[in-house]
């Protein structure tokens, strides 16, 4: 049975794709059977993955508003071992549409099951908010990992996130699991960055990854190629904190 990891974080742009895109790949390069769920309307994980979202015919709407079987909606990718469940922006639509049905935060839990025996990993790429989509995602998941940007103001909203999965625990998912979080964009070169690693370690109580992902332009261009980094520049530094990022996952080593 697949473990379902929820990569999530309310605030934009902290490299929540850039992790489940390459997480996903460096543990599909390890010939674990992943599935990389693209739970953002915004769909930066299905182009990041080089789907063609224009010639999408399913996509996780139907998924979770038309009943679509799973089966019908998976996509391969250019890695063996890794496929997408791809998203476009019909995916806001949902959002609203599910607002009023009933049991509206177990739709996304109840449709990844039938696929569940068929891969080892479930990683699933939220949208930066704490609405509907993100619950969905939470009760779906047997652990969250959270990426936390290096910069001045990396710790404010990782209470009210902690504060979310708490209520979660509380009422859809009691068994959820904070995997850990991890840092990312570090720019060694810049003070600031160093000194929120410190205050993250200090200050938060959870699990935090031993690796921290690098600022690294080749993570920035991968995705334009429609490519995971590490069948893009697999030597590059980018490439390396994420398999490394796959290893500590593997070992359970957060601490
Ligand atoms: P959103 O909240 O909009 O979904 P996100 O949290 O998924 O954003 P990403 O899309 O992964 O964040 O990253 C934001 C931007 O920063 C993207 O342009 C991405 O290519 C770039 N980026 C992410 N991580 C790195 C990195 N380690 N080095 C350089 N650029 C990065
Ligand atoms: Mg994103």
């Amino acid at each position: 049975m697949a473990k379902v990891i929820a990569i999530a974080n309310q605030k934009g742009g902290v490299g929540k794709t850039t992790t489940a895109i390459n997480l996903a790949a460096s543990l599909a390069a390890a010939e674990y059977n992943v599935l990389l769920l693209d739970f953002d309307p915004q769909g930066n994980a299905s182009s990041g993955v080089g789907i063609d979202r224009s010639r999408l015919e399913l996509t996780v709407y139907d998924l979770l508003m038309r009943k679509q079987p799973i089966e019908s909606i998976i996509q391969p990718t250019e890695l063996p071992h890794l496929s997408l469940v791809p998203s476009t922006v019909d995916l806001v639509g949902a959002e609203v549409e599910m607002a009023t049905l009933p049991q509206r935060e177990f739709l996304l839990r109840e449709a990844i099951k039938p696929a569940l025996g068929n891969f080892q990993y479930v990683i699933l790429d939220c949208p930066p908010s704490l609405g509907l989509l993100t619950l969905n995602a939470l009760t779906a998941a047997d652990s969250v990992l959270i990426p936390v940007q290096c910069e001045y103001y990396a710790l404010e909203g990782l209470g009210q996130l902690m504060r979310t999965i708490s209520l979660v625990r509380g009422s859809t998912n009691p068994g959820l699991e904070v995997e850990g979080v991890v840092l990312t964009m570090h720019d060694s070169r810049n003070s600031l960055a160093n000194q929120v690693v410190k205050e993250i370690k200090a200050n938060f109580s959870g699990p935090v990854f031993k690796v921290i992902i690098p600022r690294n332009v080749t993570l920035a261009e991968a995705p334009s190629h429609g490519r995971p980094v590490l069948l893009y520049q697999i030597a590059s530094k980018g490439a390396q904190a994420y398999l490394q990022l796959a290893k500590e996952l593997l070992k359970g080593a957060a601490a």
